[in-house]
Protein backbone atom coordinates (compact mmCIF):
# COMPACT_ATOMS: atom_id res chain seq x y z
CA UNK A 1 0.00 0.00 0.00
CA UNK A 2 1.24 3.35 -0.81
CA UNK A 3 0.55 6.25 0.96
CA UNK A 4 -0.22 9.53 -1.05
CA UNK A 5 1.68 12.49 0.37
CA UNK A 6 -0.51 15.56 0.21
CA UNK A 7 1.18 18.66 -1.49
CA UNK A 8 0.09 22.33 0.47
CA UNK A 9 2.00 25.62 0.20
CA UNK A 10 2.13 28.34 2.55
CA UNK A 11 -1.05 30.71 1.77
CA UNK A 12 -3.24 27.56 0.32
CA UNK A 13 -6.57 27.47 1.68
CA UNK A 14 -7.74 23.81 2.40
CA UNK A 15 -10.62 21.84 3.62
CA UNK A 16 -10.08 19.59 6.88
CA UNK A 17 -12.13 16.23 7.30
CA UNK A 18 -14.11 18.23 10.21
CA UNK A 19 -14.92 21.79 9.65
CA UNK A 20 -14.61 24.56 12.24
CA UNK A 21 -17.37 24.85 14.96
CA UNK A 22 -18.11 28.07 13.24
CA UNK A 23 -19.63 26.57 10.51
CA UNK A 24 -16.30 27.12 7.65
CA UNK A 25 -14.48 24.59 6.64
CA UNK A 26 -11.88 26.63 4.63
CA UNK A 27 -8.64 27.33 6.34
CA UNK A 28 -5.47 28.95 5.31
CA UNK A 29 -2.31 27.54 5.74
CA UNK A 30 -0.07 30.82 7.96
CA UNK A 31 2.79 28.76 8.94
CA UNK A 32 5.14 26.14 7.42
CA UNK A 33 7.79 23.75 9.33
CA UNK A 34 7.96 21.18 11.86
CA UNK A 35 4.35 22.41 12.90
CA UNK A 36 1.69 23.78 10.83
CA UNK A 37 -0.54 26.83 11.81
CA UNK A 38 -3.85 27.17 9.84
CA UNK A 39 -6.47 29.78 9.90
CA UNK A 40 -10.02 30.13 10.08
CA UNK A 41 -11.30 31.89 6.86
CA UNK A 42 -14.81 32.53 8.80
CA UNK A 43 -13.81 33.29 12.37
CA UNK A 44 -9.79 33.84 12.16
CA UNK A 45 -9.14 31.37 15.04
CA UNK A 46 -6.05 29.31 14.36
CA UNK A 47 -5.01 26.02 15.28
CA UNK A 48 -0.94 24.60 15.45
CA UNK A 49 -1.04 20.92 14.53
CA UNK A 50 1.75 18.31 13.73
CA UNK A 51 2.88 18.10 10.06
CA UNK A 52 1.64 14.29 10.74
CA UNK A 53 -1.68 15.12 12.21
CA UNK A 54 -2.40 18.14 9.68
CA UNK A 55 -1.62 15.75 6.51
CA UNK A 56 -4.13 13.05 8.74
CA UNK A 57 -7.01 15.63 9.12
CA UNK A 58 -6.78 17.90 6.10
CA UNK A 59 -9.04 16.29 2.92
CA UNK A 60 -8.13 18.32 0.38
CA UNK A 61 -6.57 21.51 -0.77
CA UNK A 62 -9.23 23.98 -2.18
CA UNK A 63 -7.64 26.79 -3.43
CA UNK A 64 -3.42 26.94 -3.99
CA UNK A 65 -1.92 30.21 -2.92
CA UNK A 66 -0.35 30.21 -6.51
CA UNK A 67 -3.78 30.35 -8.32
CA UNK A 68 -5.12 32.76 -5.82
CA UNK A 69 -1.98 34.99 -6.88
CA UNK A 70 -2.46 34.49 -10.39
CA UNK A 71 -5.81 36.28 -10.14
CA UNK A 72 -4.47 39.46 -8.77
ZN1 LIG B 1 -14.00 29.27 12.47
Amino acid sequence: MVLQRKEFALGDIVEMKKPHPCGTNAWKVIRMGMDIRIKCTGCGHSVLLPRSQFEKKMKKVLIQAAEQESKE
